[in-house]
């Protein structure tokens, strides 16, 4: 078995986005437009109201996944369909945009701790245009799977003879949750998958490359990655998924094929069409 080491750090950089919600974008910078099949992966981590209240109003996705996982604080998603939906802390939502969704996702609370995490993930061409799907995963309905020093969440995908809540999805996705209070962590990861980790805690090892919070590691090709944690332990995302291979068009919240399937989803969205 080969094991996948660290090929390239990319520190996330600090931006804001929706109605002025401050973040960490760790995928979609300068540095890193995208990494085949994930094309965004934003931190939100703050206990200042005012980084995060305003929340992301009404807005239009096409053609992709988006991945919201929380550890702290409260979200609300509401869509044009009337779909409604309190994400909590602990809990996630994976959520294929397909054809298309016009939603609003809005912090349910007025103070405190504001922490987690969005991913968004490509849909190949084929499936670009599929009926829109919620995975609503409560806290208590992921899997928490102990290791010597310390516990696995496993959200999507398998880990230690558990399989994550998320299903169905096209790209084979593994989503963990790593949290090492000490000692080492190692998981198969599927060979032909684009993967990489992403240290939101402490600080230690992946693959032999120092991490610390804010840095992805991309990881090379390989069958498992080990991680050891260092003194203050070590709390990373562990993401994979398969590569689609095909070209991208991006602009916004809409990501296609092609720049007239992108025109398309404007003016789909522009006369309601989405709805
Ligand atoms: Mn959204």
């Amino acid at each position: 078995m080969a094991e996948r080491k660290i090929d390239k750090t990319v520190r996330a950089v600090a931006t804001s986005d929706g109605a002025g919600v401050r973040l960490s974008r760790a995928i979609a910078n300068a540095e890193l437009e995208d990494l085949d099949p994930f094309l965004l992966l934003d931190e939100f981590r703050s206990d200042d109201p005012n980084d995060y209240i305003a929340g992301f109003p009404d807005h239009p996705h096409r053609g992709f996944e988006t991945v919201t996982y929380m550890l702290a604080g409260n979200m609300e998603h509401a869509d044009h369909a009337g779909n409604r939906g309190l994400l909590v802390g602990g809990g996630a939502q994976w959520m294929t945009a397909g054809r298309g969704i016009i939603h609003s996702e809005t912090p349910k609370q007025d103070g405190g701790l504001m922490w987690g995490f969005q991913l968004w993930v490509n849909l190949p061409a084929r499936n670009k245009m599929t009926a829109p799907r919620y995975q609503d995963i409560a806290p208590e309905a992921i899997p928490e799977v102990k290791i010597a020093g310390g516990t696995v969440r496993v959200i999507a995908g398998a880990f230690g003879g558990v399989t994550g809540p998320v299903q169905g999805i096209v790209t084979d996705p593994v989503y963990l949750d790593v949290r090492l209070d000490s000692g080492t962590f190692e998981t198969p990861i599927p060979r032909d998958h684009t993967a990489f980790v992403y240290v939101y805690q402490g600080g230690g090892s992946v693959g032999g490359t120092g991490l610390e919070p804010k840095i992805l590691g991309i990881l090379s090709k390989g069958d498992r990655v080990s991680a050891t944690a260092g003194k203050e332990g070590l709390r990373f995302l562990c993401i994979a998924a398969q590569p689609l291979n095909e070209p991208i068009a991006r602009y916004g919240p809409f990501v296609m094929n092609t720049r007239e399937e992108i025109h398309q989803a404007f003016e789909d969205f522009r006369n309601g069409r989405f709805a």
